[in-house]
């Protein structure tokens, strides 16, 4: 009313221009009058209200701001906590954000990594490579995908899987990239891993193939030979020893398959052992006369010190095979010099150390040659790489240990240490 009053009184402002009508032109002014008291009389309650309203949009700003802030915090969290390490950059690639966990794997600090500077934690041989196909994700706006080795803060490299996507707005405009890197070094060994046991398999496979031939190929001609020394009707005497050659290429044809069979044995856990009271000095001079032929030779000799006798509760033909390939190893890389066996006692433990002056073995190799198909000497050398790795697998089934002592050029001194009685918990 009061501002319809208003508009009146200028009205009849106008009106009084032509005609004098001032009784109503004050009467209108009196009603304006009225109704502005009355107006203010009516709003001065209000007053308070309006103040509080007012605080009210205050506040209300005030939260929305907390609101922004908390889920600007949640969000930190959220990626700060990401198992990964995670970062974005802009659409030219300028990387403007980096998670806590690259800060915490690498070592650095916001200021090294700003712009370009995550070069300096990668493989310098892989950055060029990184560098051009990165800057291709960059020109195509197609996704980046790609495994690559970080440096961490200890100065070691791990590898890493890198995957980068663009954000784009409703365009289609590249807005930001998001990327991440995985840690897959492990995985990364693990594949390594089977690679090189799959290249020491196949390497096995040929080297145990030309081992299992070679006999073979002997046995085949000496059979030959004496097929044809029959029909000539050579002497008894004759035949006997021809067959006795090939007997031995037979017995070194079965040494072989033997050691492989053991080999799968010992992959399959199935090494057990038949234990008995056994004379380990017995065993050692069993083997010594087995050996002597091939001794002779190449023109070693073979010593043994040791005690009259010497009992355990061991396997007797896993322990003949221990003594057969050490002694066997160190007449064929002894260089026909003399070899020493000697076997003691101390306390509940046997040491059998078997001692050559032969070619040696570089301390790097010394717990490499007891590994499945690793060896060390030259390839003139035949061999499958087997013998020493089945001979600890006996001696540790036995709870005992071996170990060599060695220099490169100075000969081999190979040291079995064997319980007299099965450990506690062995139940073999
Ligand atoms: P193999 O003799 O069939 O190669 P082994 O497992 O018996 O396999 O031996 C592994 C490697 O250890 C050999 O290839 C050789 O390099 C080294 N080795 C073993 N015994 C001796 C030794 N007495 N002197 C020097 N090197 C040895």
């Amino acid at each position: 009313a009061f501002i319809v009053l208003c508009a009146f009184t200028h009205f009849m402002d106008i009106v009084t221009v032509w005609h004098g009508v001032y009784w109503l032109d004050g009467a209108v002014r009196a009603l304006t009058a009225v109704a502005s008291a009355a107006t203010a009389v009516w709003l001065f309650p209000l007053f308070p209200q309006v103040v509080a309203f007012r605080h009210l949009l205050v506040a209300e700003r005030e939260l929305s701001r907390t609101k922004i802030m908390e889920s600007e915090r949640h969000f930190r969290e959220l990626v700060d906590n990401l198992p990964d390490l995670a970062w974005t950059a802009r659409p030219d690639g300028h990387i403007d954000f980096y998670n806590r966990r690259w800060y915490d794997y690498t070592g650095t600090t916001p200021a090294d990594m700003e712009g370009w500077g995550w070069r300096s934690v990668h493989e310098p041989t892989m950055l060029g490579w990184v560098e051009e196909l990165w800057g291709k994700s960059l020109q195509t706006g197609a996704p980046f995908e790609m495994e690559f080795p970080l440096r961490a803060k200890t100065g070691a490299y791990r590898w890493f899987l890198t995957r980068v996507q663009p954000l784009r707005d409703a365009d289609g405009t590249i807005t930001r990239w998001v990327g991440t890197n995985t840690d897959i070094d492990e995985r990364r060994r693990h594949q390594d891993e089977l690679v090189q046991s799959v290249q020491r398999r196949d390497e096995f496979l040929s080297i145990a193939s030309h081992e299992l031939r070679t006999p073979l190929q002997a046995l085949v001609l000496h059979l030959d030979t004496t097929a044809l020394a029959i029909t000539r009707g050579d002497s008894r005497d004759a035949l006997a020893t021809r067959v006795a050659v090939a007997t031995k290429h037979i017995d070194r044809l079965t040494s072989l398959i033997d050691s492989m069979l053991d080999v799968s044995k010992v992959a399959l856990e199935r090494l057990e052992l038949v234990r008995e009271d056994v004379d380990l000095v017995a065993v050692v001079r069993d083997v010594v006369e087995r050996q002597q032929g091939r001794a002779h030779q190449v023109g070693s000799t073979v010593s043994v010190r040791a005690p009259a006798s010497l009992v355990g509760a061991w396997d007797r033909s896993r322990l003949d095979q221990v003594v057969t390939n050490v002694l066997a190893n160190a007449i064929k890389y002894g260089q026909g010099r003399p070899i020493a066996i000697t076997i003691e006692q101390t306390g509940m433990t046997t040491q059998l150390a078997i001692e050559d002056q032969g070619i040696g073995i570089d301390p790097a190799d010394h717990e490499r040659i007891f590994t499945r198909f690793e060896r060390a000497a030259s390839h003139n050398y035949g061999g499958l790489g087997l013998g020493l790795f089945i001979a600890r697998e006996i001696v540790r089934a036995h709870g005992g240990e071996i170990h060599v002592e060695s220099r490169l050029g100075h000969g081999a001194r190979f040291v079995v240490s064997l319980p007299i009685q099965p450990p506690p918990e062995s139940s073999s």
